[in-house]
């Protein structure tokens, strides 16, 4: 019998391969010459040769259909010249540090900011930035990475994603890592490529260390190293058994999702900017149920500009046309997303702080204001109807503050338009996210303000069990299965009901099959979620009937905590024969 190490699951599928261990390069002199002379210019010459790599990298993957793979070189492509690292490195070095050593220095020191940053997504860009560095330190060196020529399967405590796009086609068969998170660029990668991948594997780098051959299980988490021929054979009929459900969900994009018994279910896509329209529409979204903004926010020094906003929103909606909306989440930003042009000042608790919509009132309405004039605009250019929501509602006063911004906007979108000709939407659809536990108390009142209601069940479930969402520690309190966050649902669905609106969840659980069952059996009429698991949700919604879905959200309500309720699900899921995790 091999050796068996348990991980998380990283991206779903199943491997058998060769091990490639890798191991990032290690600290040495620079070899490149005129060092001792011009050591500064040298470190700038590498990190733009760096950046010259990382677009080229980001030209390959977007070649290959990857838009937001390509995405990810290109912002590491900017990072490799970022005045923060490059100028800190070249200061380093003309100092009379040695070369390489600045670069890592400042890479770290970099890295390490944000690696303090409380949300798990900004803190996941850390590996991106010690990747950049590792990588111009490599050129300094005259190092390169050596890649497996035969197919294997890549172990490592963290891989950078450059490394792993860079392997030729076909050679990368899974990823183990013992540190990486479900969040980390790698990992990302790794879904959109289809490869399985298992992270948090602990012990792994250690046990593989004399290792040959691996088998990986990345839906379970299960690493075994060295396994026996029996072990071999098992792993192989797994990964025959996942290609034909494979196989058939695919076949199922086209057509609509709905219960075993017709009952359409709208199933859309979360994106996080215009280059994931791509992969959206090829997983056959009906639309986009969230369009996260952060991104046009994050990483710089100044506000972006009415006309860039408009730019960005317009190509996620003209690729989505006039027939699949495409929801725009205003901005989420403050709290512990600290921008430096906003001055806010630094929070006890961010998570309960300045956030997304309280920035109005706290000095910067005419970001918000700014924003919805784009989307006014953008919504013109692309000829279709504006979808927008706002999240972090806690009252009606917010709703209130909405609605007024909305119109405000478009009284100013209307200035522009008529100076310049551009058409003009007389209505926007705008709907709230309900995520904060006040706001689904609230909800008959709150269905009466607004078009829509979609709930941000990571956020609810955050501030409904009084747990932090990135907190590994509180790992039993952050599922969204719990019946106390599963009763607020209830109440959103019945207060939407009771005023004829329509109700979405776009948090995680949406993309959950076990947890797509039950929010429909709950009355959920949308569902939205990474357009990676919807050939996932869509299968496991269409074994069932709606009575069943009904009767199975009836027992969940009643029962005591998550884990119960995801053995409800799961049960049903395995008489099925879907997978009953992603
Ligand atoms: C949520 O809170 O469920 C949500 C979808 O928003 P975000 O994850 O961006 O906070
Ligand atoms: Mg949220």
């Amino acid at each position: 019998m091999g050796t068996r190490i348990a991980g998380t699951p990283g991206a779903a599928g199943v491997a058998v391969g060769p091990v490639w261990r890798y191991v990032p390069g290690g600290v040495g002199e620079s070899r490149m010459p005129d060092v001792a002379e011009h050591p500064g210019a040298v470190v700038r010459a590498a990190g733009e040769e760096a950046a010259g790599q990382l677009n080229a990298l980001a030209t390959r993957v977007r070649k290959l259909g990857r838009e937001d793979e390509a995405g990810i070189f290109e912002a590491q492509a900017m990072m490799a010249t970022d005045p923060e690292l490059l100028d800190a490195a070249v200061a380093r070095a003309e100092a009379g540090e040695e070369p390489v050593s600045a670069v890592r220095v400042a890479a770290e020191a970099a890295a390490a900011t944000l690696a303090a940053l409380p949300d798990e997504l900004l803190a996941a860009r850390a590996a991106d930035v010690r990747d950049v560095g590792a990588r111009i330190a490599r050129i300094l060196l005259g190092e390169d990475v050596a890649l497996p020529d035969v197919p294997s399967i890549a172990i490592a405590d963290d891989l950078p994603p450059s490394v792993a796009a860079e392997m030729p086609p076909g050679m990368l068969l899974g990823i183990a890592l013992e540190s990486g998170s479900v969040t980390a660029h790698a990992v990302i990668l790794a879904r959109g490529f289809g490869i399985p991948a298992v992270v948090a594997a602990k012990g792994l780098v250690g046990a593989a260390r004399t290792a040959m051959s691996v088998a990986i299980d990345g839906a379970t988490g299960e690493v075994v190293l060295d396994p026996d021929p029996g072990e071999v054979a098992q792993f192989r009929i797994r990964a025959a058994t996942l290609a034909e459900s494979r196989r058939a969900a695919v076949a199922l994009r086209g057509g609509p999702c709905a219960t075993a018994d017709g009952e359409r279910v709208a199933l859309l896509a979360n994106i996080g900017s215009p280059a994931d329209t791509t992969r959206a529409l090829e997983a056959g979204a009906e639309g986009v149920g969230l369009f996260r903004t952060e991104f046009l926010f994050m990483r710089r020094r100044t506000a972006p500009t009415e006309d860039e906003q408009v730019a960005a929103y317009r190509a996620a909606l003209e690729a989505f046309g006039p027939d699949r909306p495409v929801v725009v989440r205003l901005a989420d930003i403050g709290g512990e997303k600290a921008l430096p042009y906003l001055n806010l000042p630094a929070e006890a608790n961010p998570f309960l702080g300045v956030r997304a919509i309280r920035l109005a009132g706290a000095g910067s309405r005419e970001l918000l204001l700014t924003q919805l004039r784009a989307v006014w605009r953008a919504a013109g250019l692309a000829g279709v109807t504006p979808h927008v929501m706002a999240p972090m509602v806690a009252t009606l006063a917010d709703v209130q503050l909405l609605l007024d911004l909305r119109d405000e906007a478009r009284a100013g979108a209307a200035v522009t338009a008529a100076a310049t000709g551009d058409p003009l939407p007389a209505t926007m659809v705008t709907g709230v996210m309900v995520e904060v536990p006040s706001a689904a108390i609230l909800a008959p009142e709150l269905a009466r303000m607004v078009d829509f209601f979609s709930i941000g069940t990571n956020d609810l479930t955050q501030y409904a069990m009084a747990a932090d969402r990135g907190n590994p520690a509180l790992a039993h309190l952050q599922d969204a299965l719990h019946p106390a966050v599963l009763r607020l649902i209830g109440m959103v669905v019945a207060g939407a009901e009771s005023a004829g609106i329509t109700v979405a969840v776009c948090g995680e659980l949406a993309g959950d099959p076990a947890g797509a069952l039950v929010l429909v059996g709950l009355g959920v009429d949308e569902l939205s979620a990474d357009a990676g698991s919807l050939d996932g949700v869509r299968t496991a919604l269409g074994a069932f009937t709606r009575a069943e879905l009904a009767d199975l959200a009836g027992r969940a309500l009643a029962a005591s905590d998550a884990e119960s309720v995801r053995a409800m699900a799961g049960e049903l899921l395995a008489r099925q024969g879907s997978a009953a995790s992603r």
